[in-house]
């Protein structure tokens, strides 16, 4: 028995997702041949995080639902997931759960994806002249594996050298969440919070690196849960390694 998933017909929008019918009324199976070794070529490239580029993939039509229509459609759709998982949603502990996962979804793990919700940063004249780098270490962070949808979790530390102005410190913690906030790859995002802020900022002179702990990797896959992975952002005068160990010495002590 083959089972077709209406929801998952290709060209397909959001607007013409069949809502909660249930009635599989489509007209055949989707034309999702793959050749087995493209999958494994898939599954590969998720498991590397290469073909990244630094905006998140975002469809045009990402924000003409409103988050309430997205929760109830989600709710649905992951519903589906569970039952064909073969789980009894009729059971106390489990009916509520694809609600709770949509709001989630919406709400807090990938709020981050609507600019909506970017933080606003307001500068400060930097009347202290203060003109030496400054440091904002250990800044934890929860995200999700865009490959995966499981979390990716650790500490970002972000550095900026002030020219004119200032930021409210947990301005940068804020920027930090917001981009943590989505499907993401370590890159991406680590590319996503320095270009933030060196708008925000208006200077060049920031560095971000962060340390984190991939679910994919350490609960799956090579099951590997001592590894952390490293990535790291410098530009401006950071550039210098100089800077760029002075910055280092701040977060290694
Ligand atoms: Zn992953």
């Amino acid at each position: 028995m083959i089972y077709t998933l209406d929801f998952m017909k290709p060209k397909e929008t959001l607007w013409n997702t069949p809502h909660n019918n249930g009635n599989g009324s489509n007209n055949g199976h989707s034309n999702g041949h793959h050749h087995a070794h493209d999958e494994d070529a898939m599954e590969e490239l998720g498991d590397h995080h290469v073909g990244m580029s630094v905006d998140t993939p975002l469809r045009d039509d990402a924000f003409l639902l409103d988050d309430d229509t997205k929760i109830d459609l989600i709710q649905s759709k992951f519903r589906d997931i569970m039952e064909i998982l073969g789980l009894d949603l009729t059971d106390d502990s489990l009916k509520g759960t694809p609600k709770r996962v949509a709001k989630m979804y919406v709400k807090e793990i990938f709020s981050g994806l609507n600019p909506e919700n970017k933080p606003e940063v307001r500068l400060f004249e930097n009347k202290y002249d203060y003109h030496e780098m400054l440091v904002e270490k250990d800044i934890t962070f929860f995200s999700n594996c865009e490959h995966h949808f499981v979390p990716i979790y650790g500490k970002a530390h972000v550095a900026y050298i002030p020219n004119g102005d200032v930021v409210g410190l947990s301005k940068l913690n804020r920027i930090v969440q917001y981009y943590a906030r989505r499907p993401q790859v370590q890159e991406r995002l680590t590319r996503q919070i320095a270009e933030e802020l060196k708008t925000a900022l208006g200077t060049e002179d920031v560095a971000v690196l962060i340390d984190a702990n991939h679910m994919c990797v350490s609960s799956r896959g090579v099951q590997d849960t001592a590894s952390s992975t490293v990535t790291a952002e410098y530009s401006g005068k950071f550039k210098n390694p100089e800077t760029r160990a002075e910055f280092l010495r701040y977060i290694n002590q």
